[in-house]
C-alpha cells in the first residue's frame, strides 16, 4: 500500500509499505522509489520514527537515483543546459584562455585553452552558474525581506545534494546555486520558503500560512521542484 512520509523541510515522498514476518525496519530504493519493509505489528508511530531519523538517507539516496536517470554531463559542443528554466547550448570556444564564460543568445559560450579537459570545462561551467546564482538570489531575498519587513544579515549558495535552501536563527539564507537551472518562479518559491522560516522556524500551520502570503501557489512550486530536481542534479 502507498503511504506518505512528510519531512521536516516540507518534502512528501511517496513509499510503498510491506508488512512483512521481520523484525527490523528495511529501506530500498527502487526504480518506483522507495519501499520500506516492516514488522507486521510495528506501531505506526514507531515505525514514522524510524523513517524520520532515516529521512537524510532516503533523501539523498532517492536525489542520486534520480540524477541517475538523466544522461550524464559530457561537457562537450552541443551539451544541452538548463538556464532559469530554459534550454541553452555549452559552445566551447577553443584557444580563449582571457576571455570570460558568457551567454549569447541560447549559448553558453565557454572559452577553454583544452576542449578535451572535462574537469576543466565543469569547472568553468559551474563556476559561471554560481556567479549568476548568488546576485540573482541576493536581490530576490532582499526584495522579499523588504516586503516582509523583515532583515536577512547573509546570504550564500549551498551545494547540497538533497536541500534546495535553509535558513537559520542568525538570519542567514543558503539556496542552493543548481536553482538558478530552474524556471524563475520555482527559485522565487525556494526564497519565499526559505523566508517564511525567518518567523517559523519550523513546518507548522503558522508556516504554511507566512509561506502562502508571500507565494500564494507553493503546492504547485512544490509539486514543479520534484520534476526538476533531476535535471537540476546533472551537474555534479
Ligand atoms: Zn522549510
Amino acid at each position: 500500500m502507498t503511504q506518505q512520509l512528510a519531512l521536516p523541510d516540507g518534502q512528501v515522498i511517496p513509499y510503498q509499505l510491506c508488512l512483512r514476518p521481520r523484525k527490523t525496519v528495511g529501506l530500498k530504493i527502487t526504480a518506483s522509489g522507495l519501499v520500506v519493509h516492516a514488522p507486521h505489528r510495528l506501531p505506526a508511530a514507531q515505525l514514522a520514527q524510524v523513517l524520520q531519523d532515516k529521512a537524510h538517507w532516503i533523501q539523498s539516496k532517492l536525489a542520486l537515483r534520480a540524477a541517475m536517470t538523466e544522461p550524464p554531463m559530457q561537457w562537450q559542443s552541443g551539451e544541452a543546459l538548463w538556464w532559469m528554466g530554459q534550454p541553452i547550448v555549452l559552445a566551447l570556444q577553443p584557444g580563449g584562455r582571457q576571455q570570460a564564460v558568457r551567454l549569447e543568445g541560447a549559448a553558453l559560450v565557454v572559452p577553454t585553452p583544452e576542449p578535451d579537459n572535462l574537469a576543466l570545462t565543469a569547472r568553468k561551467v559551474l563556476q559561471w552558474y554560481q556567479r549568476q546564482a548568488l546576485p540573482d538570489f541576493s536581490r530576490r531575498v532582499q526584495l522579499v525581506a523588504t516586503q516582509m519587513g523583515e532583515t536577512v544579515n547573509h546570504v550564500a549558495l549551498s551545494n547540497a545534494r538533497a536541500r534546495w535552501g535553509s535558513c537559520n536563527s542568525r538570519r542567514e539564507i543558503r539556496l542552493n546555486w543548481r536553482l538558478i537551472q530552474a524556471p524563475p518562479q520555482l527559485i522565487q518559491y525556494v526564497v519565499c520558503h526559505e523566508m517564511a522560516h525567518l518567523r517559523e522556524m519550523n513546518h507548522s500551520a503558522r508556516f504554511y500560512a507566512e509561506l502562502r502570503a508571500l507565494y500564494a501557489d507553493y503546492l504547485a512550486a512544490e509539486a514543479a521542484l520534484k520534476q526538476w530536481s533531476n535535471k537540476l542534479h546533472r551537474m555534479a
